[in-house]
């Protein structure tokens, strides 16, 4: 029986194959990063969220606008003759969940933030929060 002795090796070497690739692989990051709540769902609602919190919140800051409410931001803004901020293009967990889903789903917890120019401003906080 020929067929039968050369079908355990391969068996074998695919099971070997599949456990060097799990560890690390972005297959592995990918199913992470749903599992610490990034779902559809979540994309849904940052899109929401953005939608009435379009403007990025150090932006804001550094303009001394403080206030939740868009009409309110951009009143201010147009008596400071500032004009239009980009648009926020990430939802922002303030206060880091390390995959606590209540601090995760809290909208309190979340900040809109145009990520590109404010990640350095964002991981100092993070560090000195420790
Ligand atoms: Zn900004």
């Amino acid at each position: 029986m020929p067929k039968l002795q050369t079908h355990k090796p391969r068996l074998a070497t695919v099971g070997s194959r599949l456990a060097v690739m799990q560890p690390g692989s972005w297959r592995t990051d990918k199913q992470s990063s749903t599992q610490r709540g990034y779902t559809y769902k979540w994309q849904q609602a940052r899109a929401g969220y953005l939608v009435s919190h379009p403007f990025c919140v150090y932006c804001l800051r550094e303009h001394g606008i403080t206030t939740q409410d868009t009409d309110e931001q951009l009143a201010q803004l147009a008596a400071k003759g500032v004009g239009r901020l980009p648009f926020a293009s990430v939802v922002d967990h303030i206060e880091p969940h390390r995959g606590n889903m209540t601090l995760f789903w809290d909208k309190t917890n979340w900040q809109s933030l145009y990520a590109t120019h404010h990640s350095a401003d964002k991981q100092r906080e993070e560090a000195q929060q420790g």
